[in-house]
């Protein structure tokens, strides 16, 4: 246990880094665990936790949602650090949370999340506390939660501290300040005074101006569709694929985003030689290697697929999916329509900005005289992840539990990545591509796979759509969550546009006239609507 403290003072430092943190904490609960029951015989164990612990800390992912990654990270570093730390695991309701809180008597609640619709139930468990009195320190993490955010959104609702907790490195420091009688008031100030700034600037921005969305369908990304190519794919429907072999997704692997996910900073493969982390990275890149090797041979991980193409038109910013039949009619007219995805255009003005883009600008309109398509896909390389995870986890080994779901993650979007060049080819304009994993990795081809609940498409909830036109669920094994996470974690799903000049881009800030338009397009109530969108909203609802 002192070993250990050293370790985390070097990690505070600097001088040691995350995968070589969480190995040593594996030594440590294993040699722990090794020594307990004699400890107990000698009856030297009691309350030996509670002892040592500086302060205890509860943390969760939030309801809805599935990732982990980050938070079991932060526990791992927290546990180093001789903090006790109760973790409720993902999917935790708010009276859960609060519940155990209060029971267990802790310091600190964290709260972690990826997907934007957890802002929102992190802004409804900071109202929670504030309403049931509690002044506990509250801390914010996860890949779509930001500094900004936390001070704009989640700590005006709690008049306790409210801390943003960019990465596993801050959390050590954080939580020793929040929990210590003598530093809590310095940090709590300076915290509500970087909070200020946040909101001063937020502010400011939210007066940058946006078009009308008159206006901005006006200012369209325009085609001229007499003369645009608009490839047929050879077949049309979904297929389905089941159990991929792993292997060959492992090639389509991009490991910049593994590194990351490490907090090792830098690309692959220049990162295995760089001064500072070449060493961290080379051993766990190996370690990762073994694991991964196991994982194809032992078929730990199961991998599915769901894919299609419709006929499509778009009618204004949606886009009119119609059952894939032979048809003489022309394009649009005539069909019947089995889908309608719905589409947000950007309103913000920037500088070099012609166009206000939605994703139906790349599908031909109804009544332009040509027959268009739209494609959709769901993977998972998830499927037994989980079991195996909380093996790990079981026998103290949170490092190869991290490092599943890490490679699972990466599986999950290789195997996106892959499918999406089968696709190209399908659709023909793929055929003569060529391509390496890293023109792969940098997109250096004709189309987009945009996800919903990316920039290009914020709402989540358009994942609905697109799972009952795949049958996702039966065909690939892929929930959603009630906030459209998707079960397992380790998934992708998105549409594919082929259109030669479709690009990613970001809806970002919208007006309440689209927000108001887009409600009665997709037959919902619009404070619902505000709710999903509510990181996008340019205004106060
Ligand atoms: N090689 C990366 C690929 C994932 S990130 C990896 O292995 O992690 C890129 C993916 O994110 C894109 O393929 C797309 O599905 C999604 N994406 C990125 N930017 C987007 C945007 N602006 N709008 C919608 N989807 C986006």
């Amino acid at each position: 246990m002192d070993g250990m403290s050293v370790v985390g003072d070097l990690f505070g430092a600097g001088k040691m880094f995350l995968p070589q943190v969480v190995k040593s904490a594996r030594v440590m609960k294993r040699a722990v665990a090794y020594l307990l029951p004699f400890m107990e015989q000698e009856k030297i164990s009691a309350g030996l936790e509670e002892e040592q612990a500086r302060g205890r800390v509860l943390m969760a992912t939030v309801k809805g949602d599935v990732h982990d990654i980050g938070k079991n990270i932060v526990g791992v570093v927290l546990g180093c650090n001789n903090f006790e730390v109760i973790d409720l695991g993902v999917m935790v309701s708010c009276d859960k949370i609060l519940a155990t809180a209060a029971e267990r008597g802790v310091d600190i609640i964290g709260l972690s999340g990826l997907i934007t619709p957890s802002l929102d139930e992190m802004v409804h468990v900071a109202r929670e506390m504030e309403r049931r009195g509690l002044k506990l320190p509250l801390l914010i993490g996860g890949a779509t939660t930001s500094a900004k955010h936390t001070a704009v959104k989640i700590a005006p609702q709690y008049s306790g501290p409210t801390v943003h907790v960019l990465d596993a490195s801050r959390a050590v420091g954080v939580v020793e300040k929040a929990i210590s009688p003598d530093q809590r008031g310095q940090l709590d100030i300076d915290n509500r005074k970087l909070q200020a700034q946040l909101v001063a600037s937020y502010e400011k921005r939210q007066q940058g101006t946006l078009v009308s969305y008159a206006e901005a369908r006006e200012r369209r990304f325009q085609t001229d569709w007499a003369t645009v190519d608009i490839p047929k794919p050879s077949r049309l429907g979904a297929q389905t694929l089941r159990e991929i072999p792993l292997a060959e997704i492992a090639a389509y692997i991009d490991w910049s985003p593994f590194f990351q996910t490490w907090e090792l900073k830098g690309k692959y493969p220049a990162i295995l030689k760089d001064a500072t982390y070449g060493e961290a990275a080379s051993k766990l890149f190996e370690d990762a290697q073994a694991m991964l090797t196991q994982i194809v041979r032992e078929k730990w991980l199961t991998a599915n697929a769901v894919y299609g193409f419709w006929p499509a038109a778009s009618d204004g910013d949606d886009i009119i999916l119609y059952t894939p039949l032979p048809s003489r009619e022309g394009p649009g007219e005539g069909r019947t329509e089995l889908a309608r995805l719905h589409t947000l255009r950007q309103q913000w003005q920037r500088q070099g900005q012609d166009h206000f883009r939605a994703l139906a600008d790349y599908i031909a309109p109804v009544g332009s005289g040509r027959k268009d398509y739209v494609g959709a896909f769901a993977v998972t390389a998830g499927l037994g992840c989980t079991e195996r995870a909380d093996n790990f986890a079981k026998t103290h080994d949170d490092y190869n539990s991290i490092m599943i779901k890490a490679l699972a993650d990466r599986l999950a979007e290789a195997l996106a990545e892959k499918l999406h060049a089968q696709a190209r080819a399908e659709w023909g304009f793929g055929t003569t591509e060529n391509l390496s994993n890293t023109d792969l990795i940098e997109e250096r081809y004709r189309g987009i796979r945009p996800a919903p609940g990316y920039p290009a498409q914020p709402d989540h909830t358009e994942k609905r759509t697109i799972f009952e036109l795949l049958d996702a669920e039966k065909q690939a094994g892929i929930t959603l969550t009630e906030s459209f996470a998707m079960l397992p974690a380790a998934s992708v799903s998105g549409l594919y546009f082929a259109h030669p000049e479709a690009r990613y881009f970001a809806v970002d800030r919208i007006t309440r006239d689209q927000v108001e338009d887009y409600a009665k397009r997709k037959g919902m109530p619009l404070l619902e609507i505000e709710r999903w969108l509510s990181p996008n909203l340019g205004y106060e609802p």
